[in-house]
């Protein structure tokens, strides 16, 4: 069992420490959110006054951000926690963020004498609650074998994706689908809605027709077609509207870089864009359906 640091207790964070317990590792949490930090300490995890105080003393420092600039912020530069971290151990950076910064974090990380993995998830916080998230792994094969038992307690299905920022470009790849796949399920049953359809017989309809995706298997954008899924509580509690702008733009950028044509892509970072400035960016991402919706 290993002593790790987890930096970053929000919707994802929080359930995956949770399972980092369960599974008999001691931790040393922190977040800047209080009540996120309760909860752990709850569980049992040693509460740091700092990030610096977390990574202290740990085998293994995991964290999940928001963002490449609170990433970034978190191990460069003169208060980041790199310097702190003792030789041979270990880094899972778990947040989607750009590929580059996570090839920054790994060459910081190897001058200092530690090994680091990008390893972001999919899977949303039903998989990070559950311990059956998808990691895409970017880096050293061995680094990842010393990394397995402990990706194994959040995950179920562990992908060496190529060297580091490989896990990274993996997983701006699929959330770019996952953005577009919303959308139009979004889209698809709003219309069957202005015609006078059931969403419930719609989704039901779809999910086994050739229509069939993750939105329709597990996560319905319309109130009340689903229990224990984002839209059935007020949009509250999933993958924000602004992480999920954050990816698309991510995916621009990878585009950008080897002139890869994206149109849907592009045309769904612009919805959500949309629907962010409308004031839905702290809303599930599923809420784009309230976009599409015709109004009475
Ligand atoms: P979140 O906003 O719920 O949680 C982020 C947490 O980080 C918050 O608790 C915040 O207080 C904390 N934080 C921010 N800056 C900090 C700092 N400097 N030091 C310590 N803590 C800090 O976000 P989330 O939904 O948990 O997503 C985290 C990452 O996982 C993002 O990169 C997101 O794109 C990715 N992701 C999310 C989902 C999902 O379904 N929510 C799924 C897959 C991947």
């Amino acid at each position: 069992m290993s002593h790790i640091a987890f930096i970053g207790l929000g919707n994802m964070g929080g359930p995956m420490a949770l399972n980092l317990l369960k599974a008999g590792h001691t931790l040393s949490v922190f977040d800047l959110s209080p009540a996120a930090l309760k909860t752990l300490a709850d569980a049992g995890a040693a509460v740091a006054a700092s990030a610096n105080a977390a990574v202290t003393d740990a085998d293994v420092i995991v964290s999940m951000l928001p963002a490449s600039r609170h990433v970034e912020g978190l191990y460069l530069g003169a208060d980041g926690v790199i310097g702190r971290i003792r030789r041979g151990a270990l880094i899972l950076e778990c947040s989607t963020i750009a590929t580059q910064s996570a090839v920054a974090v790994a060459r910081a990380a190897d001058a200092a004498g530690v090994a680091m993995l990008d390893a972001p998830v999919s899977g949303g916080t039903s998989g990070a609650a559950a311990g059956t998230l998808t990691f895409m792994v970017g880096g050293p094969a061995d680094v990842l074998e010393r990394a397995w038992p402990v990706l194994l307690a959040m995950g179920k299905n562990i992908f060496h994706a190529g060297a580091h920022g490989a896990g990274q470009s993996a997983k701006i790849c699929n959330n770019m689908l996952l953005g577009i796949l919303m959308a139009g399920t979004a889209e698809a049953l709003a219309l069957g809605m202005a015609n006078g359809l059931d969403p419930r017989v719609l989704s039901d309809i779809m999910a086994k027709s050739s229509g069939r995706n993750w939105a329709l298997d597990g996560y319905n954008p319309v109130p009340g077609v689903m229990d224990n899924v984002p839209s059935s509580r007020g949009y509250s509690g999933g993958f924000g509207v602004d992480l999920m702008l954050k990816d698309l733009g991510l995916a621009a950028e990878a585009a950008m870089g080897v002139k890869a044509p994206i149109p849907l892509g592009e045309l769904a970072r612009n919805l959500y864009a949309l629907h962010s400035a409308g004031g839905a960016g702290a809303l599930d991402f599923s809420s784009i359906v309230q976009l599409l919706q015709a109004k009475p």
